[in-house]
């Protein structure tokens, strides 16, 4: 994706003054000066976070008009991979595209009525073959009563660092976007598929609600969704930092 000097430059204001916050509070946010990191980011094969944007193709997701979550989660993921490499860790996506993955291992001839199925299926197996250190699902949340907002985050009960990495976004998040959002890291049950079946460290933010008009604002909004992307950025590499 070619970026404008514009977008550039927020990443790297946004970042910036994320890992500035944490150094100034003696916390080891963002080790760019770290020789250690540096190998574990460049150096590695593997990516350090495998960034999984929700849905996709004939899969819109949540929708409010004719803004669909399955683009708003490809421009978040999009953004927090930009800033990833612009800091030197490897990040891949799962999709890059608009495209549900059913296909993606190309393992059978008719997948039926179960695309859906297949797709995060499939989803599963990239982030276990990834090698990644965490697993980030991107997606927008919509609810029956307009009220509800906020970004909240799940993460699996079945590796350790999980609720530890949930924790340290869903605290980013309240501290420099949301401070008024009270709610509470969640564990997934066997409602989130890939959450209740993956064994690795993996999360999913539910950024916001498209039900929600002041969310549904933000979310759109291209500079909130560079500010996101840094919040989740910044969590995520104290929680690489931390992570022993
Ligand atoms: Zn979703």
């Amino acid at each position: 994706m070619k970026l404008s000097a514009r977008t550039l430059t927020n990443y790297i204001l946004f970042a910036f003054l994320f890992s500035s916050v944490c150094m100034i509070f003696g916390r080891t946010a963002v080790k760019l000066a770290s020789e250690d990191a540096a190998q574990v980011s460049v150096q590695s094969e593997s990516p350090v976070l495998l960034i999984d944007p929700g849905h996709g193709g004939e899969d819109g997701g949540a929708s409010s008009g004719e803004i669909l979550e399955k683009d708003l989660n490809l421009t978040v993921s999009r953004n927090l991979a930009d800033i990833c490499t612009i800091f030197g860790y490897k990040a891949d996506l799962t999709r890059n595209s608009d495209t549900l993955l059913y296909d993606a291992f190309d393992d059978m001839d008719d997948y039926g009525g179960k695309k859906k199925t297949y797709d995060l299926r499939n989803r599963l197996r990239m982030a276990e073959e990834s090698g990644s250190s965490l697993f980030i699902g991107i997606h927008m949340n919509k609810f029956p009563q307009e009220s509800s907002k906020g970004l909240q985050v799940y993460y699996t009960p079945n590796a350790d660092g999980s609720e530890n990495a949930a924790r340290m976004i869903q605290n980013y998040a309240k501290t420099y976007l949301m401070p008024w959002n009270q709610r509470e890291i969640k564990s997934a049950t066997s409602a989130i598929y890939l959450l209740h079946r993956i064994q690795m460290p993996a999360v999913l933010v539910e950024c916001g609600f498209l039900s929600n008009p002041e969310d549904c604002a933000n979310l759109t909004d291209r500079e909130y969704q560079v500010k996101l992307a840094s919040a989740i950025f910044a969590a995520s590499s104290e929680w690489l930092a931390s992570a022993p």
